[in-house]
């Protein structure tokens, strides 16, 4: 009884490529008993009855569309280790390479300019499930973070998170579409004001932001198990403004971020030209446009003027 052959014959009676399957099997072993691959291949199913059952119904979820990070309830991110569930994105390596981006300038600029920004106040809009905030919080020095989400199970699992992990961060409930009055769209150009309670008028440093940036056109293209269990507020924007956000936040920017203060976000491949033109089309400056490890167009970053 080899319970790792078990498991991934579960997955790949699912139509999981052997591949795929030969990692997810060892990472549920390695997770659920702590069993190292060494001694995962050779595991006798029988010495470990009790989580025999935790480990096939595991797999069988998995082989029914279930996402792996869903069913263990846990990802990592950063070196860190970070509660999912449904109700909040799972983390994806590319954010990484975002926050690596962030850590990066701030350091130099610490470097740079020691005695300057003592406390440097960032800002995270639509946090899910925290994994930007608390990176960051985690690795940088005197830096205050707060992490903006419009749903409870994703504030929740954030506070948890940042609780798990050894940061404090202050989470707020917030929906960023309603932090302007009017919203700024794309048929006016009426100026917006900020909503008093939304926030303190240039007092960040920093504002970063994974938004929803998918076209409902693209669902054709996406994964089974993205669609069916993640959640779609995270992830879904109109095929009709798919820089929505991005110009509320670069909206919402020129009123809370310090003057030098930076912008960055996460984009959707689509449309990198796009979001650099409206960044500096609002009077960004330095907007800048980088791809990720697959070389599409992902991240982005601006600069309030001085
Ligand atoms: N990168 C995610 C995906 O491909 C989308 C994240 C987002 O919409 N912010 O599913």
């Amino acid at each position: 009884m080899n319970i790792y052959r078990d498991i991934k014959n579960i997955l790949t009676d699912g139509n999981m490529p052997e591949g795929e399957a030969k990692a997810v099997a060892l990472l549920l072993l390695e997770r659920v008993a702590g069993l190292p691959t060494a001694k995962a291949l050779i595991a006798d199913g029988k010495s470990m009855l009790c989580r025999r059952q935790t480990l096939l119904e595991m797999a069988a979820r998995i082989s029914q569309g279930e996402p792996v990070q869903y069913v263990l309830g846990e990802t990592d991110f950063c070196g860190l280790t970070l509660k999912v569930q449904p109700g909040v994105l799972i983390p994806r390596p590319e954010t990484e390479e975002l926050v690596n981006w962030i850590v990066e300038e701030v350091n130099l600029d610490a470097n740079l300019n020691p005695n300057l920004n003592p406390n440097c106040q960032l800002l995270d809009i639509g946090t899910g499930s925290g994994c930007i905030a608390i990176a960051l919080a985690k690795v940088l020095k005197n830096v205050e973070v707060e992490a903006w989400d419009v749903s409870d199970v994703a504030l929740d699992v954030a506070k948890d998170n940042a609780t798990k992990n050894g940061v404090q961060i202050k989470v707020r409930k917030m929906d960023v579409l309603s932090t302007l009055n009017p919203k700024p769209s794309t048929l006016n150009s009426q100026p917006s004001t900020l909503n008093s309670q939304s926030s303190t008028l240039n007092h960040y440093d920093l504002i970063v932001s994974n938004p929803p940036y998918v076209c409902e056109e693209e669902k054709e293209e996406m994964e089974r198990n993205v669609l069916e269990h993640e959640p779609g507020l995270a992830l879904f924007v109109p095929n009709d403004d798919p820089l929505l956000f991005y110009r509320q936040i670069g909206t919402l920017g020129q009123h809370i971020l310090k003057s030098g203060g930076r912008l960055f976000f996460e984009i959707n491949r689509r449309f990198g030209k796009e979001v650099v033109t409206l960044l500096e089309g609002m009077g960004y400056q330095e907007v800048e446009l980088r791809q990720d490890i697959y070389g599409n167009d992902r991240m982005v970053k601006a600069i309030k003027p001085q």
